[in-house]
């Protein structure tokens, strides 16, 4: 358990599932209030109502992230709930993997515009809840879930890697922004984890060789992902793990 995260107030973007959802679960078990967004609002109220029952603080907001007005209203709503938010976990992605050949503008466009674009809207939304929490000296945190596809390359998933590629160094970048004004910036590069984010591949024989991926090795959890980021957010103010690599220990 994590006590210092009692108090913060915190965003987690694809909360509806995967990653976002076992962040957010773990961020109210240990006391945050978590403001939980993505675009399925049936998911977001169900977590909400299990995260409240469980003696949680969670409000669903539905968004979707390629949209700015969208993204902007569920700014406002959060804060009209919360106040200031201190902690920005942009976790929403889509992987939609084809040969380059195939010409698939469609989930190019899908895969920046959330994955990197999506994350920037956020970020835009955001810091300047963070730089002033942080300024009122509250601890504070811009956590960017990119992927180890961002240094480890396959065929057909090479936009997936340039969004995720662009992320990290999105991350190092900000750090020289924000780490000044006492916000940390955390990166965090999963390897394969049991998610829902498989689901939506349109080519059966990239869906089948996923399959066999998941089949080969002992994947990681997203209780797993979440149970680091709630490490890193709970250090001291002082401490900023910048970059949190995590692999399943079969994966090479
Ligand atoms: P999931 O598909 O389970 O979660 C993705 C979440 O993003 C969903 O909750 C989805 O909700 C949300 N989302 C997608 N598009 C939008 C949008 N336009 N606006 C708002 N929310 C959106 O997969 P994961 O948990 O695996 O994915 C979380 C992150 O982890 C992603 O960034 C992914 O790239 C990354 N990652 C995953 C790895 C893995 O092996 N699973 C490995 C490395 C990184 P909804 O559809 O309701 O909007």
């Amino acid at each position: 358990s994590y006590p210092t995260l009692a108090g913060r107030t915190a965003v987690v973007t694809g909360a509806a599932s995967g990653m976002g959802e076992a962040t957010a679960r773990l961020l109210a078990a240990n006391g945050a209030r978590v403001a939980l967004l993505a675009r399925r609002a049936g998911r977001l109220d169900e977590l909400a109502a299990k995260i409240g029952a469980d003696g949680g603080q969670a409000l669903a907001v539905a968004v979707d992230i390629t949209d700015q007005a969208s993204v902007d209203a569920a700014a406002d709503r959060v804060r009209a709930a919360y106040g200031q938010v201190d902690l920005v976990v942009n976790n929403a992605g889509v992987m939609l993997p084809n040969p380059i050949a195939a010409g698939r503008l469609d989930e190019w466009s899908r895969m920046i515009d959330t994955n990197l674009t999506g994350a920037l809207r956020v970020i835009r939304a955001f810091t300047a809840d963070l730089t002033g929490a942080a300024a009122a000296g509250r601890t504070a945190d811009l956590v960017n879930v990119s992927s180890i596809a961002s240094h480890v390359v396959f065929p057909d998933y090479a936009v997936y890697a340039a969004t995720k590629a662009g992320l990290t160094q999105l991350s190092a970048a900000l750090r020289t922004e924000l780490g000044p004004r006492d916000v940390r910036v955390t990166n965090v590069e999963p390897g394969l984890t049991e998610t829902e984010l498989g689901g939506h591949i349109d080519n059966p024989e990239l869906a089948e060789q996923l399959g066999g991926m998941f089949a080969a090795i002992p994947a990681l959890t997203a209780e797993d992902v979440a149970d680091l980021i709630g490490y890193t957010v709970s250090r001291r103010r002082e401490v900023n793990l910048r970059q949190l690599l995590v692999l399943p220990t079969r994966q090479a």
